[in-house]
């Protein structure tokens, strides 16, 4: 069970910061508390008393989002259900929707934030591997000397391991930026130990743009969690398909680029096989919604993987 005296509110980034300096080694930051309180529980943390918890959730800079036709600027207290219910974020991340609908449930989705997802910093998060393929960057601010000193950096960069991020004491994650891609195709291909309410094993998000014929990649955008430490940018694969013929034998080829990756510490076979497969399967499915000629894709591949 988590025990807290005192749960604070801030209503901007100045109050905020003020309660941080003030609770300085007694407080911890929550946003939707969807990773926080389940930790705080018999069989894992235990019971956690934590003195002050600061809810980021309603300060108005945190929920704030931008999207126009080349970036898009997410608050960190985003919910992840807002990729289901905003058409123009739906449109701007071809993978966010798909990611969305198979994370959690209704309710987490609407508690669970992108920050959170973030910062809590999974092998598996889903959202991370999602932004990671827009080339995200985040965005960290801290107070001083009165002031909001903020920098930023890669989204890669800054998840560093399970449970590890780049944030430092007295910060916090207050936006993230990426690139739109509306023009691409999107998949997320997700797999967990169950069917619904599944955290992944292993995930994957693909994104594709194709020429005006739908026949050759112009660009594909590729990000795997769930093989290794931390969420992968596929970029030699990328780098492999961006400008190639559309054909089954270049994405078996891509598909089979990434299975030496795979370092988890448990059930190696099993994630190459899923790995070969999602990325047939993710590259397929977002080629198809990025307009593919249809008979640039084997039958026995469409069938296969979509
Ligand atoms: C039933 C259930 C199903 C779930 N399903 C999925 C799933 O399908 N896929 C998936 O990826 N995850 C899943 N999760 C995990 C969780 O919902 C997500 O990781 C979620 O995005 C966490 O966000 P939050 O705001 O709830 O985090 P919180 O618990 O509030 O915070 C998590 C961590 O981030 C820090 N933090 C949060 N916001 C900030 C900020 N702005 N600045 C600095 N630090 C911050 C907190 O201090 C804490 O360390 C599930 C959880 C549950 C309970």
């Amino acid at each position: 069970m988590l025990i807290c005296d005192e749960y604070i509110t801030p209503s901007s980034l100045a109050d905020a910061f003020a309660a941080m300096t003030r609770h300085r080694g007694r407080y911890r930051v929550v946003a939707g508390c969807t990773d926080t309180l389940p930790w705080a529980r018999e069989g894992r943390a235990g019971d956690v008393e934590i003195p002050v918890l600061i809810d980021v959730s309603r300060i108005p800079e945190l929920i704030a989002r931008r999207v126009d036709d080349k970036r898009v600027r997410l608050g960190a207290a985003t919910p992840v259900q807002r990729f289901l219910d905003v058409p123009e974020l739906a449109r701007a991340l071809p993978a966010g929707p798909r990611c969305a609908v198979w994370f959690a449930d209704d309710q987490i989705r609407e508690q669970a934030t992108v920050g959170g997802n973030i910062v809590n910093a999974s092998p598996a998060a889903d959202v991370t591997p999602c932004l990671i393929a827009h080339d995200a960057e985040v965005e960290l601010a801290r107070s001083e000397n009165g002031a909001v000193a903020r920098r930023r950096m890669s989204l890669t960069d800054f998840v560093q391991g399970p449970g590890r991020t780049a944030l430092q004491e007295g910060e916090l994650l207050t936006a993230i930026e990426c690139d739109a891609l509306p023009a691409y195709g999107g998949s997320f291909e997700k797999v967990g130990h169950r069917r619904s309410l599944v955290i992944s094993v292993v995930c994957l998000a693909a994104l594709v743009k194709l020429d005006a014929q739908g026949r050759r990649v112009e660009d594909a955008r590729l990000s795997i969690a769930g093989i290794g430490p931390k969420p992968l940018r596929l970029s030699e694969v990328e780098n492999f398909l961006r400008g190639a013929p559309l054909d089954t034998g270049r994405l078996e080829q891509a598909a089979e680029m990434p299975v030496a990756l795979v370092a988890s510490r448990t059930r190696q076979e099993y994630r190459r096989d899923v790995v070969r497969g999602f990325m047939l399967r993710g590259l397929v499915n977002a080629a198809k919604r990025a307009g593919a000629d249809p008979a640039a894709l084997s039958a026995e591949l469409e069938t296969a993987y979509a």
